[in-house]
């Protein structure tokens, strides 16, 4: 039996991309930014986040250059909890207790992956940070990031992009014509290809009544402003 929950209580989805602005490896700048917006936000709202690793390895992208595709996706998390871990680094010099939690077991620096507890973490002001994945090859950081939300009982799954500010009909960079929605379904994006997160998440959220805002990481504050519920973005619902 869950304790009630008192405050909004969201779940941020932090791709790979992010950490490494554009780059192999983490950059520790864009992370300190990152950083400092969440902890702005911690005793208001509850925050958890799952984080992505493209800045190091997909498996996908390996498995076409000959790799067995379980082996790459292994990599492919196993870059996600250094990722999390330089979070973790930058959250806690500004002051605020977090907890690594990895689905895959590696006790020196992360607890394992238990939902009760990370609920607890974050019940006492701390913020959780996913790493690992769902611990098992074939998926996505995205479908975890919905997995996650679901289970730990969050209002919202906010997905963070880098160098767009929503959902649009097209891709804005590309297409002059490209309009931004401001509230769209999940049967709309998924019968219209529109690509909000990969298709598996989505139709995660879809049947399960999860509500998802997507927001631009660029402009000033809108990760806190996101966590918040006050951010400019698309708010995506059944
Ligand atoms: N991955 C996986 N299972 C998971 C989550 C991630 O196998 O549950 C692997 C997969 O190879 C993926 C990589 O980890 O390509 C990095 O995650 P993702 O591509 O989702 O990161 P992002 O695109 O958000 O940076």
């Amino acid at each position: 039996n869950t304790p009630i929950k008192q405050r909004r209580r969201v779940l941020l989805k932090l791709s790979g991309e992010v950490f490494g602005g554009g780059k192999l490896g983490v950059d520790p700048a864009t992370v300190r930014r990152i950083a400092e917006q969440i902890a702005s936000t911690v005793g208001e709202v509850e925050t958890a986040i799952v984080v992505g690793g493209g800045n190091f390895f997909r498996g996908a992208e390996l498995a076409e250059s000959g790799m067995d595709r379980s082996r790459a996706d292994y990599m492919g998390m196993l870059g996600t909890v250094m990722n999390c871990l330089a979070l973790q680094d930058f959250l806690e010099q500004t002051g605020v207790e977090t907890r690594v939690q990895s689905a895959i077991s590696m006790s020196q620096v992360a607890e394992e992956y238990i939902p009760r507890r990370a609920i607890r973490h974050m019940q006492k002001d701390r913020v959780v940070i996913f790493g690992a994945g769902a611990g098992l090859p074939y998926f996505s950081t995205d479908t975890v990031a919905a997995q996650r939300a679901l289970e730990v009982h969050a209002d919202q799954v906010l997905m963070a992009k880098s160098g767009v500010d929503g959902v649009y009909t097209a891709d804005p960079k590309t297409n002059p014509d490209a309009k931004k929605f401001d509230t769209l379904t999940y049967s709309e994006a998924l019968a219209g290809n529109i690509r909000v997160m990969d298709q598996t998440a989505m139709t995660m959220c879809k049947d399960n009544g999860l509500d998802m805002f997507v927001f631009g990481m660029e402009g000033e504050g809108n990760v806190a402003a996101a966590i918040r519920g006050t951010a400019e973005g698309t708010h995506v619902t059944v």
